[in-house]
């Protein structure tokens, strides 16, 4: 090599080795350094989160039993999604004392992997908020784990890979149906027919069939349809208004 190249090559490598160290060390130097957020009252996480579905079926049965040695009256119920897998939504009920003139219904999971934190709002409310609530003329409803495939296998979508939040249409005649005009051209890819199977698998075959209709079809064209509105019909997407009406 000769004496100019070296002279020039040298100090360039230098910067570039400069420059790959800062941006790996940096994140890290300005994250360590930054404060953890005070949390207050002696809300400990580890207290109130718990890591799996069946820990917060548990915790959840743990409320109950609580709540009726306190002297509360609590009808519970519980829907069973898929029996092998102990999938269940349950269903709490505190009637009110004396007059039914307001219903708090709080529900958790909808999108199932939202349920770990609706199980820790449960718990705040049933300490925190519960206790000023006009019980003589107040009725609760809890439906917990709304979507427990979700939950357990921490997706946003349930076992027939629908969108449960995505549900709340009662007439779809109040829309236009063929708004999103670049839908039909991916429907099979936005679309799948049949249940997940393996929701890893799923997840990997999902994330190479957006790359192949990027690349076939165009990001524009699979965005669009995406984000033009999921009204093209009754199943579309995330939507089957059918399953919403059991
Ligand atoms: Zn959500």
């Amino acid at each position: 090599m000769n004496k100019k190249l070296k002279k020039i090559l040298i100090p360039l490598l230098c910067i570039v080795l400069v420059v790959v160290i800062i941006s790996i060390a940096g994140p890290y130097l300005v994250l360590s350094g930054a404060r953890q957020p005070e949390i207050e009252d002696g809300y400990a996480y580890s207290e109130y989160f718990y890591n799996s579905y069946d820990e917060i079926r548990a915790h959840l049965k743990q409320r109950v039993e609580k709540l009726k040695n306190d002297g509360i009256t609590v009808n519970v119920s519980e829907y069973a999604v898929d029996k092998n897998d102990s999938l269940y939504i349950d269903n709490i009920y505190l009637p009110s004392a004396k007059e039914k003139e307001n219903l708090i219904v709080l529900t958790t999971g909808v999108h199932g992997m939202e349920g770990y934190i609706g199980s820790v709002m449960l718990d705040v409310f049933f300490e925190e908020i519960y206790p000023d609530i006009d019980t003589e003329k107040t009725g609760i409803l809890v439906v917990a784990n709304v979507n427990p495939y979700g939950m357990k296998y921490m997706r946003r979508y349930n076992e027939n890979n629908v969108d449960l939040n995505r549900n709340f249409i009662l007439d779809w005649s109040s829309f236009d149906l063929t708004s999103n005009k670049d839908y039909p051209e991916v429907k099979e890819f936005l679309q799948p027919e049949g249940k997940i199977g393996n929701a890893l698998w799923h997840e990997a075959g999902f994330y190479l069939n957006l790359a192949k209709e990027a690349i076939t079809k165009g990001a524009d064209k699979v965005s669009d349809a995406l984000l033009t509105g999921r009204a093209y019909s009754t199943t579309v997407l995330t939507v089957n208004t059918k399953t919403l009406c059991i």
